[in-house]
């Protein structure tokens, strides 16, 4: 990618953001890369692309820059975050053990609990904060170790490297979706996880217009499964959407930049509000591993979420008061969003769970995106207003 040989720095994170590496069109110097809109291609052609299923010149860019920002050995594109989490798991036998973060997103225990377990996989589930899970793991000797951090919605932070350390002295991989974070805030791979996956529907294309995901890994072992699982089991991405992130992806830490300072204000000025239980920011320092986030991850990130003190209808009523936060599923768009978790993105998890865990009638999720912050500090305010 880098031509002049002078330049011996490794670029920065927004260069190479930026910088997407072969275009694929190198005749015709076109700076973005062309939409490469087929089913097929012809038989022994240089760069051996055989069938969409399988390769296309927009999934290698994106495979390419995504790589380079985790500074990844390979990378594999999906058409979403959950069509990741179907490739890991079908590499799965059945007889195999999932240990799952007690905390997960909503449609991957979904996945897990009603679709693989049909097929003779384990679930097992265990709260990674509390250090009990060293002697678990050594005992249940799991197949695979699936993790989140931060958590969605309750945004735990898990010590991944010292759970990656414990698993890899038995030889167990480890599955870090770093979705909140991106590499941007924090390299799984770096802290010792076999595979970081991300849902590139949210921050990496951060303009909730397509929908992708992917998995990045150093194993060569690894790779070729997630390969396989991508063609064999059609869970392949659209050029397009691959080329409408790939776009976005260019804006990247940008976005996480600004995204990040407003997270960071609003969860200063609300902190204390007398309609707020408890607000869940990695980096407030009354998070319960605020010293651990800190030295996770690079920044707070712009996930914040709250325990209100309203009961269901007038938790309702406030999310639908705000202007600038439309109630919606998803995340890390430049556009502010509010989510109800215990009915949206975790309706899939069954009651019991979610009482244990805190995901009740009262609790909000904050995707903050790229407005001017006191915009949105405003709205939050004033939408509180009503109900004092
Ligand atoms: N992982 C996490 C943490 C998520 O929040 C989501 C979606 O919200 C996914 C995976 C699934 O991603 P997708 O919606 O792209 O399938």
């Amino acid at each position: 990618m880098r031509k002049n040989k002078k330049l011996k720095k490794p670029a920065g994170i927004k260069t190479i953001s930026i910088h997407h590496g072969e275009s694929f069109s190198e005749d015709t110097g076109s700076i973005m890369p062309p939409i490469f809109s087929t089913s097929t291609f012809t038989h022994g052609n240089k760069r051996n692309f055989d069938y969409t299923r399988s390769g296309n010149p927009n999934f290698t860019i994106l495979e390419n820059v995504l790589s380079s920002i985790e500074d990844s050995n390979y990378c594999t594109v999906f058409s979403s975050g959950i069509a990741a989490v179907t490739a890991i798991t079908s590499s799965l036998q059945s007889g195999d053990i999932i240990l799952c973060e007690s905390n997960l997103y909503g449609c991957t225990i979904r996945m897990f609990e009603k679709v693989f377990r049909k097929f003779g996989i384990q679930i097992l589930y265990c709260d990674f904060t509390n250090t009990e899970y060293i002697p678990y793991i050594y005992d249940i000797k799991p197949t695979l170790i699936w993790l989140e951090s931060p958590t969605n919605p309750l945004l735990k932070i898990l010590n991944i490297k010292e759970i990656c350390d414990a698993a890899s002295s038995i030889k167990i991989p480890v599955v870090v979706d770093n979705t909140f974070c991106t590499s941007i805030i924090q390299n799984p791979l770096k802290l010792g996880a076999t595979l970081s996956l991300i849902s590139t529907t949210k921050f990496i294309n951060g303009h909730s217009d397509a929908l992708g995901g992917a998995v990045l890994t150093n194993s060569e072992k690894w790779n070729k499964k997630m390969i396989f699982a991508q063609k064999s089991l059609g869970l392949n991405p659209s050029p397009f959407d691959c080329w409408l992130i790939t776009r976005g992806l260019k804006t990247l830490p940008l976005r996480i930049d600004q995204q990040t300072q407003n997270a960071e204000i609003i969860s200063k000025e609300i902190s204390s509000h007398k309609l707020i239980e408890e607000l869940i920011y990695p980096f407030n320092p009354l998070h319960p591993q605020f010293k651990l986030a800190k030295k996770q991850m690079k920044m707070g990130g712009s996930m914040i979420s709250l325990k209100l003190k309203l009961n269901k209808d007038d938790t309702f009523s406030f999310c639908k008061k705000l202007n600038y936060f439309a109630l919606a599923e998803s995340l890390g768009g430049v556009e502010s969003l509010i989510c109800h978790p215990a009915t949206m993105s975790h309706a899939s998890v069954d009651e019991d769970t979610k009482n244990k865990l805190g995901i009740n009638d009262s609790f909000v999720r904050l995707s903050i995106g790229c407005e001017d912050s006191e915009d949105l500090l405003a709205d939050i305010l004033f939408a509180l207003e009503d109900f004092q």
